[in-house]
C-alpha cells in the first residue's frame, strides 16, 4: 500500500485504513461545519456604509483581502480536484480531499455573501487578481511551481514526476494556504480585535480554521508521500523548496505593504511582515527545515489555540449547537 500509485481498484477499498491521520482530518473536518449564512453581517453592512467608522486604509485593506480570497478559495479547490485527487490514490487521503473541496466552496461562498451583503461590484472585487498587481504575483507565482501537474499527461511514475508532484502540494498546501493566506487573516483578525467588521472577522476566523487542518493534513501528505518515495527528500530539492518560500515571503510582505500601506490601529506593514516572516519559520520547522527568519511572534494573540465553541457571541444567532471539537493549533 502507498499513498500515491495505487492501483486502479484499490481507491474503492477503504477498509482497512491504511493512514488513520487521514480519517482523522475529515472528522475534524466534519466537527468543523459552518455557513457564512449563519454569521450576522448587520454590523458590517452599518460600518460598511457610514463615512464616520473606517478609515481610507481600513477600506482598502478590506477590499484588498477580499480581492485576493475571493478567487484564492478557487483556485486551491481546482488544485484539490483537477491535480491533487487524481494522483493521491489512497482511499481515506480521498475522503478528506473531499471534505476539503467541500470547505474550499463553502469559502468561495464567504465571499459571494461578503460581495452581496456589502453590495461591492463583483467585477471590482473578482478582478481584483488581475487589476493589483501585489495579488496577481501571489496567484501567479502559486501557479508557476504547479503548472505540470496540471498537463492531462502527467503521471507520478518517476523520483522525479512525484518531486513535481509534491512540489504542486508545497505550493498549495504551504504557500498558498499556509504564507499566502497570513497576512490577510492577521489583518482582518486585527481589525476585528478593533470591533471594526466583526462578521467578515468571524468569518476569516472559520476560514483560518478550516486552513489550519487543511495545511496539517497537507504537511502530512508530503511527509508520507517522501517518505514512501525515497530519492524524492534530497537535499538539492530542499534547498529549492527554502528558496520558494523565500520568494513566497517577498511576495506576501509585498502584497501587506501594499493591502496596508499606512498602518492601522497601531499595526503597521513591518509587524505583518514579521509575522509573516515568523508564519514561514513554522512552515519549514513543519517540513523539518531549519528556520531562517527566528522572529517573535509580533501578533500573540494569532497564536491561542483556540476552541470556538468557547467563544462567547459566537453561536448566539443560532439555534442548533454545533460541536466543535477541534481545537488545533492556528498559525
Ligand atoms: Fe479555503
Ligand atoms: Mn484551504
Amino acid at each position: 500500500m502507498s499513498i500515491i500509485n495505487n492501483s486502479k481498484t484499490d481507491p474503492n477499498k477503504i477498509l482497512p485504513i491504511t493512514y488513520s491521520w487521514a480519517r482523522e482530518y475529515y472528522k475534524n473536518g466534519i466537527a468543523n461545519n459552518w455557513t457564512p449564512e449563519e454569521i450576522s453581517m448587520q454590523k458590517d453592512v452599518e460600518q460598511w456604509k457610514s463615512d464616520s467608522v473606517l478609515s481610507a486604509t481600513e477600506r482598502r485593506l478590506i477590499l484588498w483581502n477580499l480581492g485576493f480570497f475571493s478567487t484564492a478559495e478557487s483556485l486551491t479547490a481546482n488544485n484539490i480536484v483537477l491535480a491533487v485527487y487524481n494522483h493521491v490514490t489512497n482511499p481515506e487521503a480521498r475522503q478528506y480531499l473531499l471534505r476539503q473541496a467541500f470547505e474550499e466552496a463553502v469559502h468561495t461562498d464567504t465571499f459571494i455573501y461578503c460581495c452581496d451583503t456589502l453590495g461591492l461590484d463583483p467585477d471590482y472585487i473578482y478582478n481584483m487578481y488581475l487589476t493589483i498587481p501585489s495579488i496577481s504575483a501571489k496567484d501567479e507565482f502559486v501557479v508557476e511551481i504547479t503548472q505540470t501537474v496540471f498537463d492531462p499527461h502527467f503521471t507520478t511514475d518517476t523520483p522525479e514526476d512525484v518531486q513535481k508532484f509534491v512540489r504542486d502540494l508545497i505550493g498549495y498546501y504551504v504557500i498558498m494556504e499556509g504564507i499566502f493566506f497570513y497576512a490577510g487573516f492577521a489583518m482582518i483578525l486585527a481589525l476585528r480585535r478593533q470591533n471594526r467588521m466583526v462578521g467578515i472577522g468571524e468569518q476569516f476566523e472559520y476560514i483560518m480554521r478550516d486552513e489550519s487542518v487543511h495545511l496539517a493534513f497537507g504537511c502530512d501528505l508530503i511527509k508520507t508521500i517522501c517518505a514512501e518515495n525515497p530519492g524524492v527528500w534530497t537535499d538539492e530539492f530542499k534547498t529549492e523548496i527554502v528558496e520558494l518560500v523565500r520568494r513566497a515571503v517577498v511576495l506576501e510582505c509585498d502584497y501587506a505593504r501594499d493591502a496596508c500601506p499606512e498602518g492601522v490601529l497601531g499595526i503597521n506593514a513591518d509587524k505583518f511582515s514579521h509575522y509573516v516572516e515568523h508564519v514561514a519559520d513554522r512552515r519549514l520547522e513543519r517540513l523539518g527545515l531549519p528556520k531562517i527568519y527566528k522572529r517573535d511572534n509580533p501578533f500573540p494573540w494569532m497564536s491561542q489555540s483556540t476552541d470556538l465553541s468557547k467563544e462567547k457571541n459566537f453561536f448566539e444567532t443560532r439555534v442548533t449547537e454545533y460541536q466543535t471539537g477541534a481545537s488545533l493549533d492556528w498559525d
